[in-house]
């Protein structure tokens, strides 16, 4: 089973997408919100992972924060 994500190409920014998952609906949405009028792609996990940097709002991930 795959796992899909939400990833800005601009950016290089990504967001898991989790269905069924209603907090993950309104972080997919704040993500493209953020990233409107960019080029927001649906991926495979794997091809980002790595690569981009897992979008991360108010969560206690040790992620580096790059958004101001
Ligand atoms: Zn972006």
């Amino acid at each position: 089973m795959s796992v899909r994500a939400r990833a800005c190409i601009k950016c290089k920014e990504y967001v898991i997408i989790h269905p069924g998952n209603p907090i993950n609906q309104v972080e997919i949405k704040k993500f493209e919100k953020v990233h409107l009028g960019h080029t927001i792609v649906t991926v495979d996990l794997n091809e980002v992972k790595g690569a981009y940097s897992s979008y991360k709002n108010g969560t206690n991930e040790n992620d580096t924060q790059k958004t101001e």
